[in-house]
Order: structure tokens, then C-alpha cells, then sequence
């Protein structure tokens, strides 16, 4: 019906001189066949771009938002068990994957590259297998047709350079580099709206796998009536971030009716093998409820009653990791530093893959002069989601042992923070700069990468605590003959930049290309 085809593009060969400025290349938009709907698409979007940001923004983002819901693994198994048969049935063989995550915002979205997550807090919305296989449904679509590339700014495209390690790979501190800068990026890219002509787009082919999956589409008019339920609800706290990226509307529920009609009748329903899969769910509802109360009270400074709900919360389900947590950042308010490392350990032990329970517990660990296990702490919550405080810290370790050029580095990624962690980097990269006589490769950082549209762009980030200006990058493809770029724009101290050439490359033609720098100067006034 729908038959998956992705028209080739013709691909520049290696052999072609990269560089804008000193060759232009005129790209034509080619006119690609839109996998999901078979529409003729003008999209510039590379397979390897959709694939790349998925596989790299997939896993901080799920950091960012509350790390995984791992207390019953019945709960995850069961989405991805839906999810792979929705994805089986779809128009687009994408590496999928389904994660639940632990928030209570009831919520869902899709990165490009098949990348899918649902919160905890939308499947204790959620009455049947039907109404979870149109949520996935719908996600797969918004994948498999590219909607998150479509909906994306160009402003946001020029961010979205993804890294390659092809230059930095043994360098310390490179890897937090490129999930600091994509888990921003793809906050955006979950963040944006698709459009109502995306959404219902998505509606509409997700109840075609839905339908061929053998499910009951009608679980697509029921998911949308409880969508716009929820949007009427009076739960303000929730209701900015709520659906921020699929807007509710009785239009899509009538649209949904229609295609309903339209589907074969019938099909499977699954609401007791719902039930019976998200038991654990329902039946520690009230100790979500709690522990985000519990939230509340702590930002609003009343320790006593966050303290009272979390007991709440733990007796309900002693196994929820963010509870022991959130009973850390309590005692933490209250500088009872034992306490707090107790719960961030008993934390880590119920979830060892959530990188606040390390970061909080790694700044307890350095404040009591426990180096080793402040490094430790801080070297793994880097490792997870990469936070200006970790890197302060991990600065502070590699001076500390004078290795200074690690030190730089991690100072230089703490120093793009806008706080005061940042400005303790800021003041920190004084300490450690190189000497106006030492080489400027070590004063720059330089990473390449793809953008959005498969356009080979060079990152710079200004490792010094001085204004550098009069870069000049060379460039070799394939150790051919190297070509010199001049940057013309100076670089702040702890500056990123990122250049795109315009010229369009694969990630294995990207991978080929070697970009290092041949000079620079500090500018002085
Ligand atoms: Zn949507």
C-alpha cells in the first residue's frame, strides 16, 4: 500500500574538494520519495543524519528527563513487545527502539532514527494494548516519515552538527563533549511541534499499522478522546510540558473516527493483558504522586512535608530508585551530608544508570575530601549525561595531577554553562592556559561533523581564557593535498563554533576528512 522506497541520491565523491570558499558546489534539493506517505518530499535530510542523531541524543535525553523505568522490567518488555510488532508492520525498516521513562508528565516522543520513548506517566493513562499500539503507532510514523527533520528551524539545523569521532576519538573528555551538545539538540528536536498536518499525518498511518498489526483501531479514537481528556484536566503543574509535541484536538479524534471506519473492523483490544502488564504501575500510582509532591514542597523549602510524602512514597514501593534519591536531595537541603550519600548509594544501587544519584553523590564525596571516589563518581555521571558540575570537578582532579591539558578541556566544557559552575570554569581556564609561546592546537578543540542536511561542518571551541582570532584550519581528504581554511569570526574564551562548509558528504566520506589547526593568535588589545 504504502511501499518503502527511498530514492537514492547521487553522493559526492571523496575526490571533490570540500571546502566552500574555495569551490562552490551547487547542490540540487533532490526530490525524495517520502517512505511513509509515497509523497514527493524536497527534504535535505541524509539517512545517516537521522540515523546518528537517534543513536546519539537517544540515551542522554533519556538522562535529561528522568533516566529509565527499570523497577519492573515487565513494563519495558511489554512496550517493546507492542512497539516491535507496530514497527514490523510499518513502511520503514529503521533500527527501532522503545524505552519507558521515569516521569510522570504524560508524554511521548520519537527521534529521528526510530529512537521511541513513553513515560511512566502516560501508560498509567492508558486503558488497553490497543490505545499503547496507537501511542507507539503514531511515534513510529512521526520516525519513519521524518517529521522531526521537517519541523526543525534552520537555526536549529545549524546547531545540530553531529559530531563524528573521527579526530579527538582517544581524547578524554571528547565523548562528553558530543552528549553535552546533542542532548541539547535534541531537547529541541523533541520539543518542537510537528504541525497539525504532521500530527494527523501520524494518526492516520499509525492506525494502518495498528490495523495490520492486528489491532483494534479504534484504540486511536479512545487514545485521542483521553488525550484531550487530559488537556481540559486541571493539572496546571504538568500541563505546559504536556503533549508539547502532539497537541491534542477533537479534530484529530474525528479524524480518527473516520479512519477507523475506513480500517477492516475488529481486532485485538488487549485491555486485561494491560492491566496484568502495568500492575506494578497502577498499583504505586500514589507513590509517583507523592514523591512529586514531595518535589514541590522541597523547591518551595518545606523539608518537613517533602520528607513526610517521600517516607509515603518509599513505603508504597521501597523499590523506586528516584525516591531514595529525592530523599538524598532532602537531606542534602538540610546539609546532613551523611544522610544524603546514604540515599544517593541506595539510589544507585536500585538504578545504577542514572547519572544524578553519582553527580549528587560526587559533590558530597569531594566536600568530604574523598577524592578518589569523587572522580570515580563524577568520571561516571559524565559518562551518562555530561553536567557542567561533573566536569568543574573532573578540571579540578586532572589540575590537581597537572595534567592541564585535560583539565582545559574539561574546564571548557563546564565554562559553556551559564551559571555559577560556569563562571568557576570561566575563572579556572585562567589558571590553566597554555603559555603565548606554546602551540595554539592546544588552546582550540576542533570536532567534525554532519549537519542536519548532511553538510560537513567543523566545530571550534576556544579552550583559552583569551580572545583567539586568526584561525587557519587545515584540511585533508584521504591524505591528499591539504587546503587552508581561514576562520573569520574571533572566538570568546570558552566560545563554540560551529562552521558548515555546505558541502554535502556521507559519515563515511566525513570520517575520511582530517581537519587540524595550522595557527592562530590570541588577540591582544
Ligand atoms: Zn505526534
Amino acid at each position: 500500500m504504502h511501499p518503502v522506497s527511498i530514492a537514492s541520491r547521487s553522493r559526492l565523491r571523496s575526490s571533490v574538494p570540500y571546502m566552500a570558499g574555495l569551490c562552490l558546489v551547487l547542490l540540487l534539493a533532490a526530490c525524495v520519495q517520502n517512505p511513509v506517505t509515497g509523497k514527493n518530499d524536497f527534504l535535505l535530510v541524509s539517512e545517516d543524519w537521522e540515523l546518528q542523531v537517534g543513536a546519539q541524543q537517544y540515551a542522554p535525553l533519556r538522562q535529561q528527563q528522568g533516566g529509565d523505568y527499570i523497577t519492573d522490567t515487565k513494563v519495558v518488555n511489554y512496550v517493546r513487545s507492542v512497539g516491535n510488532k507496530l514497527a514490523a508492520a510499518s513502511d520503514r525498516d529503521l533500527p527501532y527502539e522503545f524505552n519507558v521513562i521515569n516521569d510522570s508528565t504524560p508524554n511521548a516522543w520519537a527521534l529521528p532514527g526510530g529512537k521511541i520513548s513513553i513515560n511512566r506517566g502516560l501508560l498509567v493513562e492508558l486503558n488497553s494494548e490497543a490505545e499503547l499500539a496507537a501511542v507507539l503507532g503514531h511515534e513510529i510514523v512521526h520516525a519513519a516519515a521524518k517529521h522531526g527533520a521537517r519541523g526543525q528551524s534552520r537555526s536549529v539545523g545549524l546547531q545540530a552538527g553531529v559530531v563524528t569521532a573521527t579526530l579527538l576519538a582517544s581524547n578524554q573528555g571528547y565523548n562528553a563533549q558530543v552528549a553535552q551538545m546533542a542532548s541539547a539538540v535534541g531537547a529541541q528536536l523533541i520539543n518542537s511541534q510537528y504541525g497539525q498536518g504532521a500530527e494527523l499525518e501520524s494518526d492516520l498511518f499509525g492506525m494502518e499499522y495498528m490495523s495490520r498489526a492486528g489491532y483494534d483501531p479504534q484504540g486511536a479514537v479512545e487514545l485521542q478522546q483521553t488525550f484531550v481528556r487530559l488537556s481540559q484536566g486541571g493539572r496546571s503543574s504538568t500541563l505546559e510540558r504536556l503533549f508539547a509535541s502532539h497537541p491534542p484536538s477533537q479534530r484529530r479524534v474525528d479524524e480518527n473516527r473516520a479512519t477507523a471506519a475506513r480500517l477492516p473492523k475488529g481486532g485485538f483490544t488487549g485491555e486485561r493483558e494491560y492491566r496484568s502488564a502495568m500492575a506494578t504501575l497502577f498499583n504505586t500510582r500514589e507513590a509517583y504522586e507523592a514523591a512529586d509532591q514531595a518535589r514541590v514542597a522541597l523547591q518551595q523549602g518545606d523539608t518537613r512535608k517533602a520528607n513526610s510524602l517521600v517516607q509515603t512514597a518509599m513505603r508504597i514501593e521501597p523499590r523506586e530508585s528516584l525516591f531514595h534519591s529525592l530523599a538524598g536531595d532532602i537531606a542534602m537541603s538540610q546539609n546532613n551530608l551523611n544522610a544524603a550519600k546514604q540515599s544517593f548509594t541506595k539510589a544507585i544501587s536500585l538504578n545504577g544508570n542514572y547519572f544524578y544519584n553519582y553527580v549528587q553523590r560526587g559533590s558530597i564525596n569531594e566536600s568530604q575530601r574523598n577524592n578518589d571516589a569523587a572522580r570515580a563518581d563524577y568520571a561516571r555521571s559524565v559518562s551518562l549525561l555530561p553536567t557542567a558540575t561533573a566536569q568543574l570537578g573532573l578540571g579540578k582532579y586532572a589540575e590537581g595531577r597537572g595534567d592541564t591539558q585535560v583539565a582545559r578541556r574539561f574546564y571548557s566544557m563546564a565554562a559553556q554553562a551559564d551559571n555559577t559552575v560556569g563562571q568557576q570554569a570561566r575563572q579556572a581556564l585562567v589558571r590553566v592556559q597554555p603559555d603565548s609561546n606554546s602551540s595554539s592546537d592546544n588552546a582550540l578543540m576542533v570536532t567534525q561533523g554532519l549537519t542536519r542536511n548532511g553538510n560537513f561542518a567543523i566545530q571550534i571551541v576556544n579552550q583559552t581564557s583569551q580572545k583567539i582570532g586568526n584561525i587557519k584550519l587545515g584540511v585533508t581528504v584521504d591524505n591528499g593535498r591539504q587546503q587552508t581554511l581561514g576562520v573569520k569570526q574571533q572566538l570568546l574564551p570558552g566560545e563554540k563554533r560551529l562552521i558548515e562548509t555546505g558541502q554535502k558528504l556521507t559519515t563515511s566520506q566525513a570520517n575520511r576528512v582530517k581537519v587540524v589547526v595550522l595557527g592562530a593568535d590570541v588577540v591582544r588589545r
